[in-house]
Parts: C-alpha cells; sequence; structure tokens
C-alpha cells in the first residue's frame, strides 16, 4: 500500500496530463460561429417550430373569442409534438446557446400550461397575458436558430 499510493499519483498526474493535451486542440475547435453547411442543417429543424409559431395565430383566434374549449384543445393537440421538435433542434444549436434555448423551450410550454388552467378558469386577463409571455419566448427561441433566408 505504501509504495502503491505514490504510483497510484503518478499514474493520475499521466492521466490528467493526457486529458488536458488532448482537450485542448478539441475544445478549440468547439464552433463559435454557424458553417453555411450548419445553417442549411438547421432548417429542417427549424421548419416545423416557424410552422408552429405561425400556428399560434389560430390559438389567439380561440381566445379572441373566448372559446376556451378549443383554446384547450389547441394546447394540446395541435402543440404537442413542439416540444420534441424545440429539444432536438435546441441539440443542434452551437454549445454557447443551448442552455438559452432549452430554458426558453422550457418557459414556453410553462406559459402553455398556464394559458390551459387560466382557459379552464375562464381568466380572460391571465390567459392573454400569458398568451404574450409564450409569444415573447417562441420567438426569442426562434431567433436563435439561423436562417439562410
Ligand atoms: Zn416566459
Amino acid at each position: 500500500m505504501r509504495l502503491f499510493r505514490p504510483i497510484l499519483s503518478l499514474v493520475l498526474v499521466l492521466v490528467t496530463t493526457l486529458l488536458v493535451s488532448c482537450s485542448s486542440p478539441t475544445q478549440a475547435k468547439i464552433p463559435t460561429v454557424y458553417s453555411p453547411e450548419k445553417v442549411a442543417q438547421l432548417q429542417s429543424y427549424r421548419e416545423p417550430i416557424a410552422l408552429a409559431r405561425e400556428n399560434m395565430a389560430t390559438l389567439k383566434q380561440f381566445i379572441d373569442a373566448e372559446n376556451w374549449v378549443n383554446t384547450r384543445t389547441f394546447i394540446h393537440g395541435p402543440l404537442g409534438g413542439l416540444r420534441q421538435e424545440m429539444a432536438a433542434a435546441s441539440r443542434k444549436l452551437l454549445l454557447k446557446d443551448q442552455k438559452t434555448a432549452q430554458n426558453l423551450a422550457k418557459e414556453l410550454f410553462v406559459h402553455f400550461e398556464k394559458i390551459d388552467a387560466a382557459a379552464k378558469d375562464r381568466n380572460v386577463s391571465l390567459v392573454n397575458e400569458q398568451y404574450a409571455e409564450a409569444i415573447k419566448d417562441f420567438d426569442a427561441y426562434l431567433s436563435l436558430i439561423p436562417t439562410n433566408s
């Protein structure tokens, strides 16, 4: 054991040195801007999310008409796949933007849940407030995905 410990620390030092020397070139390679190829690739991830953003106008129509059944159906139905689409797109973003994107997506769905609850309570002002918040987070999320148009 007395001999084993120093050897172990020496091994640890070697491993650490090796890891540091291996990881630094990799770290330098982490992209900080999108390549044109990456932008092109991201369009297929952006498309369904941008479409869902456009469809928010339909949700607004239901809210304006105080049609709470359709409002709640819309949140539980057409927006269902959005969570996965946003999660998938977030993972394809620059490393520095991934956390922001994930947080915005998380917040967006909190607003949807609040719209759902407020619609159930027929609380018009709260529904509208949460709708506005959802739009803000939605647009902020989309602004993180580069477009080639
Ligand atoms: Zn928010």
